[in-house]
């Protein structure tokens, strides 16, 4: 397809339209983000019908047959399904670094030492910038990237605001396709790695004195002009890419469906996404039930489970407090009424974790060989939890979202070890121990440590 053919205004069979349920189609190149009638989010909604020309085996198969290949750009987990994503976008705007199929984690031992016969971890931070965030980003930015090749388009940069790892994919996706991008982080709330990586990508990086949802404010009022384009989750192109991971998971275990998948949130458009892609699989017929959905919050900064806890009968917005969890301390949460339904469609379960919990969870998942992120933790210790109160049974088969790698997070990791984390008693902290270099120095402590 040439430029020249594509629709310009019209909206073919993926377009936006309102997630409250307003009437409308808008096109997925128009610079719109909430629905002009009630200002609610948008959803990106795929037409059934022409999907449903191929069968379910057929999906199957060829979505099996691009995964990991060469022939780009569908050896990315994202592009691999590309009909479901945005199947008129053209090859020269596909912006991808491969992201996606990344592995799921057998673990094994930490399954039996929590009580599980049948834990996975999926690992999303094994990608180019570290982070699940790189498989919307991949779809925001060439979707960006077309939109610039269009007439009478307005874009010249993309723009977010970030608890880290949003700032830290954007940037590098924008730097790959050549377009400006503006970062608006909370000055001294985010990693150092999280900090450098969109510094060393040449974005343009705002810290502004004030926390996540602060910042969030003002990228929406920067970017109400349409020469910036925002890319903040409310941004529903990014949950198309995110939605894949689900789709990802079942194809892993050869299109058999997980009991349960567990996901630290914060402002809870990954849990939209995962939901939204088993949504898609449900009516094209390649699953015929929902995993159950599992949203993990960490206690300083939990919304979500306070709404969950009155049953979801209104929103609830906290101010969110510090948390080594530094992605999801989020207190108003954008993608809220998506996850509500995530939830209640998947008989789902919102718990959360304290400081002491994560750090544990996490120290004791990395005794087992893994580097989990904070997050992680998170998720790792809500999971704990719903197996010793004995709603996820011994025999069930669950996964776990890890969303980051573990080495953006090393100030954690050292500080846990170096036992110097506030409010956390770092049972498993294993230090260094530091020696004089002599043969009976080594020996002796070797004897010590091992019995030897
Ligand atoms: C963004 C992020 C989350 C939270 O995802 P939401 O879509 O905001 O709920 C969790 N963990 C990590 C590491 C993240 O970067
Ligand atoms: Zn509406």
């Amino acid at each position: 397809m040439s430029i020249e053919t594509l629709p310009e205004t019209s909206t073919g069979n993926v377009y936006f339209r309102c997630f409250a349920g307003c009437e409308g189609k808008h096109s997925i190149y128009d610079v719109i983000y909430r629905c002009p009638k009630c200002n609610s989010l948008l959803e990106v909604h795929h037409d059934r019908e022409p999907l449903k020309s191929r069968n379910a085996y057929k999906w199957q198969q060829l979505f099996d047959s691009r995964a990991s290949t060469t022939n780009w750009p569908y050896g990315s987990g994202v592009w691999g399904m590309r009909e479901w994503v945005v199947p008129d976008l053209l090859d020269e705007n596909v912006v991808s670094m491969c992201e996606g199929n990344t592995n799921l984690f057998w673990a094994n031992r930490l399954g039996k030492q929590l009580g599980l016969d049948d834990l996975w971890i999926k690992l999303c931070g094994n990608s180019h910038t570290g982070s699940f965030k790189d498989l919307g980003m991949t779809v925001l930015v060439s979707v960006v990237k077309q939109m610039m090749t269009m007439k009478d388009n307005p874009v010249r940069a993309v723009a977010c605001a970030s608890t880290g790892d949003t700032s830290a994919a954007l940037a590098a996706y924008a730097a790959y396709a050549g377009i400006p991008a503006v970062i608006f982080l909370p000055a001294g709330k985010v990693s150092t790695a999280q900090l450098i990586q969109p510094v060393s990508n040449g974005a343009h990086v705002l810290a502004l004195d004030t926390d996540f949802d602060g910042c969030m404010k003002i990228v929406q009022e920067v970017t109400q002009d349409q020469s910036i384009y925002l890319a903040n989750s409310m941004n529903s192109l990014r949950i198309e890419g995110q939605k894949t991971v689900g789709i990802e998971i079942c194809r892993q275990f050869d299109w058999e469906l997980p009991d349960w998948i567990i996901i630290p949130v914060g402002n809870l458009g990954n849990i939209s996404a995962l939901h939204k892609g088993f949504r898609l699989m449900m009516d094209l017929g390649l699953i015929h039930r929902m995993p159950r959905l599992v949203a993990a919050q960490a206690a300083q900064a939990d919304p979500f489970y306070k709404a969950f806890k009155n049953g979801f009968k209104e929103k609830v917005s906290v101010t969110a407090g510090e948390t080594l969890a530094n992605a999801i301390r989020i207190g108003d949460p954008v993608s809220y009424e998506k996850a509500v339904s995530a939830v209640k469609e998947t008989d789902g379960i919102v718990e959360q974790a304290t400081e002491q919990e994560l750090a544990a969870a996490c120290a004791k998942a990395d005794l087992t060989g893994m580097f989990a992120c904070p997050h992680t933790g998170v998720a790792l210790a809500v999971l704990e939890k719903l197996v010793a109160s004995g709603q996820i049974k011994k025999s069930d088969r669950a996964v776990v979202i890890s969303t980051a790698h573990g080495l953006k997070f090393t100030d954690f990791k050292v500080g846990y070890h170096e036992s110097k984390l506030d409010g956390v008693n770092s049972e498993h902290a294993n230090p260094p121990t530091y020696l004089p270099a002599t043969t009976a120095a080594v020996k002796e402590e070797i004897s010590k440590r091992l019995g030897l």
